[in-house]
């Protein structure tokens, strides 16, 4: 009998926050996303084998993870305290319209 397995990610966001980041010096939107990764059995994810928190900027794209505690107290304290109108982006979506960049730059 043949087995399939293997492993997949699966990336989600959480969370918008507003942030100073450390590598750009800017206050900018860092979403929160969450990314586990799953044992898949015929390309099924079966249960996460870890889970990983990461802050992305979005004016640099550096990235910084952290730990999973951090990652609640943000949570929390945003869920409780909404800090901006960028908050109120529903999970698994942008913040940031995806047709924005599609304008075109001059009218003729
Ligand atoms: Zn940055």
């Amino acid at each position: 009998m043949l087995i399939i397995f293997g492993f997949r990610s699966k990336v989600s966001q959480i969370i918008v926050m507003v942030f100073h980041c450390p590598s750009c010096n800017n206050q900018v939107a860092n979403p929160l996303y969450r990314i586990r990764r799953y044992f898949t059995l015929f390309f099924l994810p079966v249960f996460p084998v870890s889970t990983k928190y990461t802050l992305v900027c979005t004016m640099c794209n550096s990235r910084r993870i952290i730990s999973k505690a951090d990652a609640e107290v943000l949570i929390n304290s945003e869920r409780s305290h909404p800090q901006s109108p960028l908050t109120q982006v529903r999970p698994g979506t942008s913040a940031v319209p995806p047709d924005l960049g599609s304008f075109p730059d001059k009218e003729n």
